[in-house]
């Protein structure tokens, strides 16, 4: 068993801004539910203040100068893992949103709001910790906690072994080399194989350098981002620590997205009961104003309408798509390019090509359990969740060949063992390239009993949280072997 203090800067129900927070959320109550001792350190942003309020306590007192003194109060999340709250009124009471003032601009003080939470989690982790209870290891999210490897590494005793997980790269925590001072380090850190980043600070590259162990979100992604261009500028750093960096693929709530009890599709079903599909594609149909039109699969997306997500090559090649015989049923919001092309589309195609513009989340269920198909063109997908949805929901996925995307689709020519493909892959991101994993869908949809066994294949794969914190648990473990370096 780990006593483990997991450091986030978010999480649901509580505070939400990305896949981070739906993370936090499950994956330190999957590890209660495995016997570890989990404690969740969160900031004290005004929503968790009016949220927890009157259930939290006060644990201790943290003067940490040059920040401003804080508390830790002591409450429970809902799920009921323990939580421990930094309680710094002048840096997270406010209005606004968790790291921008408003949309345009971020907190100009967020340095010091995140190196103070960083400063905390590595005094928890400490044998300077106020608390009775000291973790084996910190587990570190994102640039948000990137410092706290660092702050670790001072002089100051037995510590915690650290933990960094990366969900997205593409925040790397970046301010200018003057705010060393105001977050209590030395200079003698700004240097490459310190804080230094291109000439300035990055938290998340401080956090690389610094972790005992590093992680992202899948597999494919922790190789990927050791090259261009998915490694934003990190790549070398990365590579260099590569034997420290594992990914492991992101779990997915199996009861909110469950086929057989969701009450947000029109019928339920489970792998016996398959043909049941076919009600919630008749309303997916009268949703999206598609026409009834025997034996033509429904393609669908949901996404958000971002460069990311390859919608692009879907506009490229929708025409032939469309005349495969296809439908498609398309779900999102964003990039208004992309939204221009999808509308032109669904009205040169009424019938057949079916657009609802904005974030539904309702009928984000709908299109998953009542498509034919499912649709992720991404050029980089960290890890992905739809991928997951859909296979839950007995229908087979046509992706880019990158990230989460690669470890949890498996196409035909993967297959091992007998195991029935669960989807179809491509590797180019070109429209031709999609185009042709589509085709190939199509043909195997024309198989009946082909189609039957992806379905079941993909409805029978384990995307629970218990198997992911199953294989954090194991990392801790090895770690924890190796404890901290004592300073
Ligand atoms: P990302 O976090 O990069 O957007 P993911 O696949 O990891 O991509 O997760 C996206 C989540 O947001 C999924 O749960 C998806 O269903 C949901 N989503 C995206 N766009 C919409 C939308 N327009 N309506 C409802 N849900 C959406």
């Amino acid at each position: 068993m780990t006593a483990l203090l997991f450091a986030t800067s978010e999480a649901v129900p509580l505070v939400k801004t990305g896949g981070l927070a739906d993370v936090s959320g499950a994956l330190p109550q999957a590890l209660t539910q495995l016997g570890h001792d989990v404690r969740v350190l969160l900031p004290g942003y005004r929503a968790v203040l009016q949220t927890l309020g009157s259930e939290m306590r006060v644990l201790a007192h943290l003067d940490l100068p040059p920040f401003a003194p804080a508390r830790i109060l002591g409450g429970t999340l809902p799920g009921g893992v323990p939580l421990l709250v930094l309680d710094c009124p002048p840096y997270f009471d406010r209005e606004g949103g968790l790291y921008q003032r408003d949309s345009h601009h971020d907190w100009p003080d967020n340095h010091v709001r995140f190196g103070l939470l960083s400063r905390a989690a590595a005094v928890l982790a400490g044998e300077a910790s106020p608390l009775d209870w000291r973790p084996d290891v910190l587990h570190c999210n994102d640039w948000q906690i990137g410092l706290a490897p660092v702050y670790a590494t001072l002089p100051g005793g037995r510590r915690a072994a650290t933990v960094l997980t990366i969900h997205n790269l593409a925040y790397q925590g970046i301010f200018p080399p003057g705010v060393l001072p105001a977050l209590g380090l030395p200079w003698d850190l700004f240097r490459v194989d310190g804080v230094e980043y291109y000439g300035n600070v990055s938290f998340l590259k401080a956090g690389v350098q610094f972790a005992d162990r590093i992680t992202t979100v899948s597999p494919t992604y922790a190789r990927e981002i050791q090259h261009e261009p998915l490694g934003f500028g990190m790549q070398g750093l990365l590579s260099w620590r590569s034997g420290d960096l594992t990914g492991i693929l992101n779990g997915i709530d199996t009861e909110q997205w469950d086929p057989a009890a969701d009450p947000l599709i029109a019928a339920r079903f489970r792998a016996t009961t398959l043909p049941r599909k076919e009600l919630n594609r008749k309303a997916l149909r009268e949703r999206f104003g598609l026409e009834a039109l025997e034996s033509v699969p429904v393609a669908g997306v949901v996404s958000r309408f971002a460069n990311q997500k390859g919608l692009d090559l879907l506009v490229a090649c929708a025409e032939s798509v469309l005349a495969l015989p296809m439908q498609l049923a398309v779900l999102g919001s964003g990039d208004p390019e992309i939204e221009h092309a999808f509308r032109g589309l669904a009205s040169k195609y009424p019938g057949r090509f079916g657009l609802q513009v904005g974030f539904d989340e309702a009928l984000s269920h709908l299109v998953e359990a009542g498509a034919d198909l499912f649709l992720m063109p991404s050029r980089f997908e960290p890890c992905g969740l739809n991928q997951m949805y859909s296979q839950r929901y007995g229908t087979p996925v046509v992706a880019r060949a990158t990230g989460g995307l690669v470890d949890s689709v498996t196409d035909g020519d993967q297959a091992v063992d007998g195991e029935a493909p669960t989807g179809f892959l491509f590797t180019e991101p070109t429209p031709e390239a999609l185009f042709e994993a589509i085709s190939r869908a199509v043909a195997a949809y024309a198989d009946r009993r082909l189609w039957r066994r992806m379905q079941r294949a993909g409805m029978a794969r384990d995307f629970s949280w218990t198997r992911a914190a199953g294989q954090y648990a194991a990392l801790y473990q090895a770690l924890s072997g190796e404890p901290g370096k004592a300073t």
